[in-house]
């Protein structure tokens, strides 16, 4: 009876396994259709190029040059000026507006590459496309021919003013507000975090341009494009982050700041609808940062293992590290 038993055992199990192997076959050979059908993660010629280069200016020139900049907190100038020189700045910036009109994706291999390098170097450039990506999916055409246009003929950097002291991830709490005046608006409040700032050109902003509060998040805000050299803008000090730390976050008052009517964005009230946009163009390659510098420190965690001994013998080869 025993065998028996054990027999009808075996063959249960022996049933069931390559039930499950089949089923896992043919889960594997539909997402492998569904793969070659929908999606191919070949890089084309550009992507390649662009990603090569990123990759050398991350190695040869970053690399090298930016520990002194991580140490004091310094703007690193050079180290922008030879990525703009490169074409590594401004990707989303559209061909008609003089740029070369990269995609999200585009701007994802650029970004994880520098990182590598410094994600302080990084974040400077990619917020200067947070400030700019406002414009390119908001702006007139001739907003983007005036303020895109620009920095595709000298390294000059933007920024995007959104969050404030009392009001980061609840964007809709923000403060500052917008007050129109005859052909101007008046603008009163404080942003902090402002990455950039002090080193912008221009401001986007996001302001309160209705003062109900029962106004839907979608109608109450406005978004506005302010040349940073406009009277009653003080920029505050440098905030000394925890990594990162050689691009300027700084708060700025924006103090009776009179903004023209043409440079409000879309339209009174587009403004949230704006800032959110903009984000979501731009994330992405905040997260392809995060990867540039984790494969870093990955490849500085190996390179340690390989050359310090612990107990006799490398940290690579005791058994934790080598599995
Ligand atoms: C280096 C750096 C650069 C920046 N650059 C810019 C810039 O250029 N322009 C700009 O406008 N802003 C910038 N910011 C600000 C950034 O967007 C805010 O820090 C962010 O939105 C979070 O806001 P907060 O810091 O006020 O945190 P809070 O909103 O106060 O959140 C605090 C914590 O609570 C959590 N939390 C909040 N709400 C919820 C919820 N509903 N459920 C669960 N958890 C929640 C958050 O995840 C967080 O961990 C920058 C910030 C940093 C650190």
């Amino acid at each position: 009876h025993l065998t028996a038993y054990l027999v009808l055992l075996l063959l249960q199990l022996i049933r069931a396994s390559t039930l499950a192997g089949l089923r896992l076959q043919n889960t594997c050979a539909q997402t492998a259709t569904v793969s070659k059908s929908v999606f191919n993660f070949e890089l084309t010629e550009q992507q390649r190029e662009f990603k090569a280069t990123a990759g050398k200016f991350a190695r040869e020139e970053v690399l090298p040059a930016v520990s002194p900049y991580d140490r004091t907190g310094e703007y690193p100038v050079p180290l922008i000026k030879t990525a703009w020189e490169l074409g590594l700045m401004n990707s989303h910036i559209p061909e008609k507006c003089s740029g070369i009109g990269l995609g999200i994706f585009d701007a994802c291999l650029i970004a994880e590459e520098i990182a590598y390098g410094c994600t302080g170097v990084q974040t400077a450039i990619e917020n200067s496309s947070l400030g700019q990506m406002s414009v390119i999916i908001a702006g007139s055409e001739q907003q983007q021919k005036k303020y895109l246009e620009r920095m595709t003929e000298e390294p000059l950097m933007c920024a995007y003013c959104v969050t404030e002291p009392g009001a980061g991830s609840d964007v809709a709490g923000i403060k500052t507000r917008a007050e129109r005046k005859g052909d101007e608006y008046i603008i009163n409040g404080q942003k902090m975090w402002i990455t950039n700032g002090g080193k912008a050109n221009w401001y986007f902003l996001l302001a309160r341009s209705d003062s109900d509060p029962k106004t839907s998040a979608n109608k109450a805000f406005t978004g506005f494009i302010v040349d940073a050299d406009t009277p009653g803008i003080q920029v505050g000090r440098k905030e000394m982050n925890m990594g990162q730390r050689c691009f300027y976050t700084r708060g700025i008052t924006f103090e009776d700041v009179r903004v023209p009517k043409e440079n409000v964005l879309l339209g009174e009230g587009a403004g949230f609808k704006i800032a959110m946009g903009a984000f979501d163009k731009t994330r992405p390659p905040v997260t392809a940062g995060a990867t540039g510098l984790a494969q870093r420190a990955l490849d500085e965690a190996t390179k340690y293992a390989l050359e310090r001994k612990t107990f006799g013998k490398f940290i690579a080869e005791h058994q934790a590290v080598c599995t």
